[in-house]
């Protein structure tokens, strides 16, 4: 019995291991020589047009492959087919839509060095961190395969004699799949795979930055079983392509993983375009902080801050924003900190000796140096990381650490390699938590602290999504730590957690007289 038994979470690959490596370095080398090519996928099939060029962020003059946008053409025939489709794979029995899923966890794995190709070169990620973002793609698979079969059987409800009573589950129509460029495949699939299982069509819309591995992704849940009907994929503009379909009436459900701003604004088209009220599924940004008091353990908290602030270049949702810092600790953990961070080595993320990739794109890089020129001029610069000759070439920032004295100086996210650090007064833990809350987001939150109450009261009082105590912030493991926030964070359904499906799904009772 596949979906009874306790599943362990995908293994990944150990990087200490020479017999691992080089195959897996070799295998890399021959994907990153291949022409990867991606476009609308409807029905199955790619029209042929004009493509742009997939630009590689650690080298600008790099090209990873090529991407047709697709147009309105696309998109109605998109929508008409997944409508068309939803009705019999919902029909279906949920063993089915599971083993497709589990099937497309095993092609990925058997496709593993032509995804990690992809995340290094398109997504600009770090070997370690694209093999974790494969594994996290694999286990939203496995998981909500055995969810879904859990979950969907129907629940017979007590009710009087000679009445049966039954709730089911079941798809809700066409969902509307729109992903970020910093987890193209992981966030891409999981959103995916949780629309398909719980008996939906889907009409995927990936981050501009990354079609190439979207594209892998959806050929791969093709080849597994979803039929050509039931999943499309519409690379291209968010405002264009995006915007079409949300305000599209037949669209039954949208899942959204980005920023703030576009959820409010998908919020609006919802809830202006007419026709059916439907669920909303966002995950968005984090003004993350981590709270560390004089009982905690410097050698740790550095360990732990440098992981959550600087690992993936910062650009996670749950990476470390804020650190606060209680002044008793705060010299010695700043001079630590100095120290690892000048030991965090910027560059070719296909290398293994590399720690810091780039950033996305050019734009996003002048966005984090306009605030890296702020910070110099208006608060104490703590350090700043120097860049190799070798990054002339891309999208590089190196780390940066800033103190400044308030929260509040902060506008908004800053979605890359650098830390602010607030120092507080033992007296003072209450206004830090207020300050905390007052940014309205609520995704991560860090404690350092060995006093048990002081753990106890964070995590009592903060609407938080994912609060990590003793430890660093980033990386959510499927089925163990459930991901979303609350609040400017998001509506709050956790991505890896037993409830995800159900927001996929409608809920039917049925009631017989017997
Ligand atoms: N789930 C990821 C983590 O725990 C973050 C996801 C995101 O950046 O959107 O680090």
């Amino acid at each position: 019995d596949l979906y009874g038994a306790e599943r362990l979470n995908s293994e990944g690959a150990d990087l200490s291991d020479p017999t691992v490596v080089g195959p897996l370095l070799a295998g890399m080398e021959t994907a990153f020589a291949k022409s990867w090519t991606a476009g609308p996928i409807v029905g199955g099939l790619t029209p042929e047009g004009n493509a742009r060029s997939v630009a590689d962020p650690s080298d600008n003059a790099r090209r990873v492959g090529t991407v047709l946008d697709s147009g309105a053409n696309d998109v109605e025939r998109a929508l008409a087919l997944a409508t068309a489709g939803h009705r019999a794979w919902a029909a279906r029995p949920v063993v089915q839509r599971a083993d497709c899923l589990t099937r497309a966890a095993d092609l990925m794995e058997r496709n593993r060095n032509d995804l990690l190709a992809l995340l290094t070169r398109e997504g600009g990620k770090v070997l370690p961190d694209a093999i974790a973002e494969l594994r996290e793609a694999v286990d939203f698979c496995r998981y909500y395969a055995t969810r879904a079969c859990a979950d969907f059987a129907p629940m017979t409800m007590p009710g009087p004699t000679g009445e049966r009573n039954e709730l089911r589950l079941t798809g809700r129509g066409v969902f509307v799949c729109i992903s970020p460029w910093n987890f193209p495949l992981a966030i891409f699939m999981g959103q995916v795979a949780a629309a398909l299982v719980a008996g939906n069509s889907v009409i995927a819309k990936p981050a501009e930055q990354t079609p190439l591995i979207a594209a892998a992704a959806v050929r791969l849940l093709l080849e597994a079983g979803v039929p050509p009907e039931v999943l499309h994929l519409l690379p291209g503009d968010g405002a264009t392509v995006g915007g079409r379909l949300v305000s599209d009436r037949r669209v039954a459900g949208v899942a959204f993983t980005g920023s703030t701003d576009t959820a409010h604004l998908i919020n609006r088209t919802l809830a202006t375009r007419g026709g059916p009220i439907v669920p909303f599924i966002a995950e968005t940004g984090g003004q993350n902080a981590m709270l560390v008091d004089n009982s905690a353990l410097p050698e740790q908290v550095v360990d732990d801050v440098v992981t959550s602030a600087f690992r993936s270049a910062g650009q996670r949702c749950s990476a470390l924003r804020v650190l606060f810092v209680q002044d008793g600790i705060a010299p010695k953990v700043i001079e630590m900190l100095k120290g690892a961070a000048a030991e965090l080595r910027v560059g070719d993320p296909a290398l293994l000796t590399t720690d810091v990739g780039p950033v996305i794109d050019r734009e996003a890089l002048g966005v984090l140096r306009q605030h890296v020129e702020k910070m110099k001029r208006e608060a104490t610069t703590l350090f700043e990381g120097v860049l190799p000759p070798s990054c002339a070439n891309g999208s590089f920032l190196a780390p940066h650490a800033f103190e400044i004295d308030r929260l509040d100086r902060l506008e908004r996210e800053v979605f890359g390699p650098v830390l602010h650090v607030i120092r507080f007064k033992g007296d003072k833990l209450d206004s830090v938590l207020e300050a905390i809350e007052t940014t309205g987001y609520g995704l991560t939150l860090g404690v350092h602290t060995r006093i048990d109450r002081t753990a106890r009261k964070v995590a009592e009082r903060m609407p938080v999504g994912n609060i990590y105590v003793n430890r660093n912030m980033i990386g959510a493991v499927v089925g163990v730590q459930p991901f979303g926030g609350e609040g400017l964070s998001g509506t709050g359904p956790k991505a890896g957690g037993p409830r995800y499906l159900t927001r996929f799904a409608a809920e039917r009772t049925l009631t017989v007289n017997t």
